[in-house]
C-alpha cells in the first residue's frame, strides 16, 4: 500500500474524533438528558450509598478498540459512579466541607473544553489569560488584598497551599542549609495539606512548633509570640507562620490581626490558609472577623468549597508578585516566542503547571450569569443555617454542643446516660450513614470523638438542616433501644 492510500484509511478513521454537528449534538443531548434527570432527582436521591457495591461494574467496559453507545456507557456512570458513596451534589451533604456543581460552571466548562484556548501563557491566549488575572483582582478586592497582587487559579487548596510556602520559602531564603533552624508556626488543627506542602517543598526537617488553641480552637497569639522569642532567644530562625481563615475541623477563625501583627514585628512570612472560609468576606456581617486575611503576605481560598463550583478550582494570592514569579518563573528555548507579552503575567510563570485546564470560564461565567448577590446571599444562608443548628441541637435532650460556630460547621455530641460516648457517638455517625436522608461527618477534637455538620452545600437550605435534626433524634432512639 502506497503512503497516500494508507493516509487515506487512516483520515477517516481518525475523523471520528471530529464529529459532525448532528453527531455532536446526539452526545450533547444524551448528556444534558442525563444532567437534568440527575439534578431533578437529586432530592429523592440518598445522600450517602453504602450498599450498591464499589463500582466494580466498570471491569465490564474494558478499554477498547472499537466504540461503545452513549446510552450505555450513561448507564454505566449512574450505577457505578453517580449511585455508590456520597453525593455532593445533595443538599443533605453535610459532611467534611460540602462542595459546589453549580450549572453554570459545567457549562463553561464544556465552553472551554470545545474551544480548549491555552490559558497558561499570556501570548498565546491573551483574553483567557486576561480573565484569570481579572478573577484575582477581584478575589484580591474581596479579601482587601492590594491591586498589584499576583495570583494563580489551582485545581484546589492543596497546590494553592504549596505555591504559597515555596514563594515564602524562596522569599525567605530557606535554603538546605538553613533548614534544622528556620522554624515554622500552626496549630494542630491547620489543614494536613500544610504540612504536605511543606513536606513537598522540602522543609520537612524544619521545625514546626504546634501553636496552643483557646477554648475555640482558635490560635493562641500570646502563645505564639512567647515561642517566637523563645526560638529567636535560643538562636533559630522563626520564617513562617501559617493561620487559618476557617479551620476545616471546627470552622474556627484565627485571630488573624494580632498574628499579622506578630509577624511582622519578628519579620515571618504570614500563610493564611482561607480555602474554606476566605468567601465567607463577601458576607457584610462576617468582613470584620475576616478583616486580618487582608494582612497576609499570602492567602489560599477554594472557589469549589466557597463560590459552589465543582471541584477543580482553588485560588493562591500572593502580595509580593516579583517573590511569587522568582519561585515559579521558567524560560525554555522552544517557547522564545512567548517571552515578549509581558502586559500580564502568565499562569505557567506562577505555579507549577505549564499547560493548564483554562480555569477560569467556570468562574467568570457563573459570577456574570448572576451577578454576585446570589453567592452572597447562600453564604449568608450558611451561616445562619449552623447557628440555627447550634441551637436546634441543644434543644434535644442529651446532645452538647462546640463553640458557637465563627463560620458554618457545628461540632457537638451525645452523651448517653450510660457507656462510653465515644463509641456512642461512633455508632451514631454509622447509623445516620445507614439511613442516607443526610450525610454527616466526624472528626477527634481534644481527643474525643465529635460529629461535626458542616453546612456549604449551596442546595442546602433549611429543610435538609431540619430533616439532619431528625435523623439525629431517631438514630439517638434507636441506639438506646438496642
Ligand atoms: C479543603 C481545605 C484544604 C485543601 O483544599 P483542597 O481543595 O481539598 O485541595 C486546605 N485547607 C482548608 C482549611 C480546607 O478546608
Amino acid at each position: 500500500m502506497d503512503l497516500l492510500t494508507r493516509l487515506q484509511e487512516l483520515e477517516t478513521l481518525s475523523r471520528t474524533l471530529d464529529p459532525s454537528r448532528a453527531e455532536r449534538e446526539q452526545v450533547l443531548n444524551a448528556a444534558s438528558r442525563y444532567a437534568n434527570d440527575f439534578v431533578d432527582g437529586i432530592n429523592d436521591l440518598p445522600v450517602y450509598v453504602g450498599n450498591a457495591g464499589t463500582g466494580e461494574g466498570l471491569y465490564d467496559l474494558p478499554i477498547a478498540e472499537s466504540p461503545r453507545p452513549m446510552a450505555s456507557l450513561l448507564a454505566t456512570l449512574r450505577s457505578e459512579i453517580d449511585t455508590p458513596g456520597i453525593n455532593p451534589a445533595s443538599g443533605g451533604h453535610l459532611g467534611y466541607i460540602p462542595g459546589g456543581g453549580i450549572p453554570h460552571s459545567a457549562v463553561a466548562d464544556y465552553l472551554a473544553a470545545i474551544t480548549n484556548r491555552y490559558a497558561g501563557v499570556f501570548f498565546a491566549s491573551p483574553g483567557a489569560v486576561r480573565l484569570e488575572n481579572l478573577l484575582i483582582r477581584w478575589m484580591a478586592d474581596v479579601v482587601g488584598f492590594p491591586e498589584t497582587t499576583a495570583g494563580n487559579l489551582t485545581s484546589g487548596g492543596s497546590i494553592a497551599n504549596l505555591i504559597g510556602i515555596v514563594t515564602a520559602r524562596d522569599a525567605r531564603g530557606v535554603t538546605a542549609r538553613e533548614i534544622p533552624r528556620s522554624v515554622v508556626y500552626a496549630t494542630t488543627h491547620a489543614h494536613h495539606s500544610v504540612d504536605k506542602a511543606l513536606r513537598i517543598a522540602g522543609l520537612k526537617e524544619c521545625p514546626l512548633r504546634h501553636v496552643p488553641m483557646d477554648a475555640h480552637y482558635r490560635m493562641d497569639a500570646t502563645a505564639l509570640d512567647a515561642l517566637i522569642a523563645a526560638d529567636r532567644a535560643a538562636g533559630l530562625r522563626p520564617w513562617l507562620v501559617i493561620a487559618s481563615a476557617g479551620t476545616t475541623d471546627v470552622g474556627a477563625i484565627d485571630p488573624l490581626d494580632a498574628i499579622a501583627e506578630i509577624a511582622a514585628r519578628h519579620e515571618l512570612w504570614f500563610h493564611c490558609d482561607g480555602a474554606y472560609g476566605g468567601f465567607f468576606a463577601l458576607v457584610p456581617e462576617l468582613r470584620a472577623r475576616l478583616r486580618g486575611m487582608a494582612r497576609a503576605d499570602s492567602l489560599i481560598m477554594d472557589p469549589h468549597k466557597g463560590l459552589f463550583l465543582p471541584y477543580g478550582s482553588g485560588a493562591v494570592l500572593v502580595k509580593d508578585k516579583p517573590a511569587m514569579l522568582d519561585a515559579h518563573h521558567y524560560m525554555a528555548h522552544y517557547m522564545q516566542d512567548t517571552a515578549d507579552a509581558r502586559e500580564e503575567a502568565s499562569p505557567a510563570d506562577l505555579s507549577p503547571e505549564l499547560t493548564k485546564h483554562f480555569r477560569g470560564l467556570r468562574l467568570w461565567l457563573p459570577l456574570q450569569l448572576l451577578g454576585v448577590a446570589p453567592f452572597r446571599a447562600a453564604l449568608e444562608e450558611k451561616v445562619l443555617l449552623a447557628r440555627h443548628f447550634h441551637h436546634a441541637i441543644q434543644q434535644i435532650p442529651g446532645f452538647e454542643v462546640g463553640p458557637v460556630p465563627d463560620l458554618s460547621v457545628v461540632t457537638f455530641r451525645y452523651v448517653p446516660p450510660r457507656g462510653d460516648a465515644d463509641a456512642f457517638n461512633q455508632r451514631l455517625v454509622q447509623a445516620i450513614h445507614r439511613d442516607g436522608r443526610v450525610f454527616l461527618s466526624s472528626s477527634l477534637i481534644g481527643g474525643r470523638f465529635t460529629v461535626r455538620l458542616a453546612v456549604l452545600a449551596f442546595r442546602t437550605h433549611l429543610e435538609h438542616i431540619d430533616t439532619a435534626l431528625t435523623v439525629l433524634q431517631d438514630a439517638v432512639a434507636h441506639l438506646q433501644e438496642s
